[in-house]
């Protein structure tokens, strides 16, 4: 099965919150962090060194589930020869589980982002932060400002604004001197024009093409009009950078300052684009809902239905949704039900007595609502976006429709 980058994302976000709920009574859970290059038995040397360090800890408790934690991720790395590429992170400790109760838990994370430096971190919760920040943005945006005198190229990567490319130009004012035919003169003033443009627009290229294409979101144009206007429609820049202007804006300065001005003018424009494939699918859904076009469907159960038939377009799932889809199984005769339930810390859900002898029900299998959902959609070629709560068309997903919607590619009726 081929993950989407934003499957991936979601479960790493996921990851990442079921991580941060876990703690310990003192300061007895160890984070791992081990770059790729990070020699695997030094990094056992090290936590020998810890291990004997720890005799020295107080609280016997402490003292014993922190030997203990150290001890397990010894035999772990016994496993491990070598780092992956990304390095691994290695969270291990006797967590918290209620009840007076603790519970020697180990999870092992590969990183979507290499790990920068080794860490060993030892504290009453796991150190999250180096993964956390793998979730934060990297779009990177291209940002030009021109006239036809002067032009700046710079680079946008989260709030800084780097200065990439400057340029001037020697295109003639508009005032002729005298001796000159006025069309004469005029060819001249459109031919400078026009290689200025060339080279503002392959200074530009090159800097935009050798971004990242999965970090690269897109370019927004300032200047005065009608120059930024006459640059855009003449398809200066690579095809490929040309496809991905994303604006033009009115911006008075043209050297680095013009940068900070446009960049002061994208506010909401780059807001929005955060969020704004999510805000596209909610709209198509919210549209065809109120015009009763039957290609909406929500519910869990109607968008189940609409799934295995294979109308479903693009499944839309809130990534607030926190349900489990157990099977639950009876001991005595072959009764099996499916039922879906929320999820609570801590609690655990009682199946009860079969409906058809009576006897009791136990948990057979019990998996994640979003990862139930999404596999059926992979397997029927159907695309999953995750809505966030961000913005109030995807709250909307989760307060009125139960966090389960889908654009149907037929009318099915249900
Ligand atoms: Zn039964």
């Amino acid at each position: 099965m081929v993950e989407s980058e934003a499957h991936k994302k979601y479960e790493f976000k996921r990851t990442l919150e079921a991580l941060r709920d876990k703690h310990g009574r003192g300061t007895e859970l160890i984070s791992l962090y081990i770059p790729h290059d990070k020699q695997v038995h030094e990094v056992s040397s090290q936590l020998r060194e810890e291990f004997g360090q720890a005799s020295n800890i107080k609280s016997r408790v402490t003292r014993q589930n922190v030997t203990g934690a150290i001890e397990s991720l010894l035999s772990r790395l016994k496993l491990i020869p070598k780092a992956p590429v990304n390095g691994v992170v290695i969270f291990c400790g006797a967590v918290d589980i209620g009840a007076n109760k603790t519970d020697m838990l180990t999870f092992i994370i590969e990183p979507p982002e290499p790990i920068v430096s080794y860490k060993y971190h030892c504290d009453s919760s796991f150190l999250l932060t180096p993964l956390e920040d793998m979730l934060h943005e990297k779009q990177t945006y291209g940002l030009m400002v021109l006239d036809r005198r002067e032009a700046t190229v710079g680079l946008l990567r989260g709030k800084h604004i780097e200065e990439m490319a400057h340029l001037t130009s020697t295109v003639p004012g508009k005032q002729r001197k005298g001796g000159q035919s006025a069309h004469r003169f005029q060819q001249l003033r459109l031919i400078a024009i026009n290689d200025f443009y060339t080279k503002i627009a392959d200074a530009a290229s090159e800097v935009f093409v050798a971004i990242d294409p999965k970090e690269f979101m897109g370019v927004f144009i300032g200047g005065p009009s009608p120059t930024k206007e006459e640059f855009e429609s003449g398809a200066y820049l690579h095809h490929e950078i040309q496809k991905k202007i994303l604006g033009l804006f009115d911006v008075a300065y043209t050297d680095e300052s013009g940068l900070y001005e446009l960049f002061d003018k994208l506010g909401e424009a780059l807001q929005d684009l955060d969020v704004v494939k999510e805000k596209k699918y909610m709209e198509r859904f919210l549209k065809e809902l109120v015009n009763d076009s039957g290609l909406a469907s929500y519910g869990e159960e109607q968008v189940r239905k609409n799934l295995e038939m294979g109308s479903v377009d693009t499944l839309l799932l809130s990534d607030e949704l926190r349900k489990v889809r157990i099977t639950i199984k009876c001991g005595n005769c072959s009764n099996e039900e499916k039922k879906t339930i929320t999820k609570k810390a801590g609690e655990e859900y009682q199946p009860g007595n079969c409906t058809k002898c009576g006897s009791g029900m136990k948990i057979a299998e019990s998996v994640d609502i979003v990862e139930e959902l999404s596999t059926v959609a992979d397997q029927m070629s159907t695309n999953t976006a995750f809505i966030s709560n961000d913005f109030e068309e995807g709250n909307q997903l989760m307060t009125a429709f139960g966090g389960i919607g889908a654009i149907l590619r037929y009318k099915t009726g249900i």
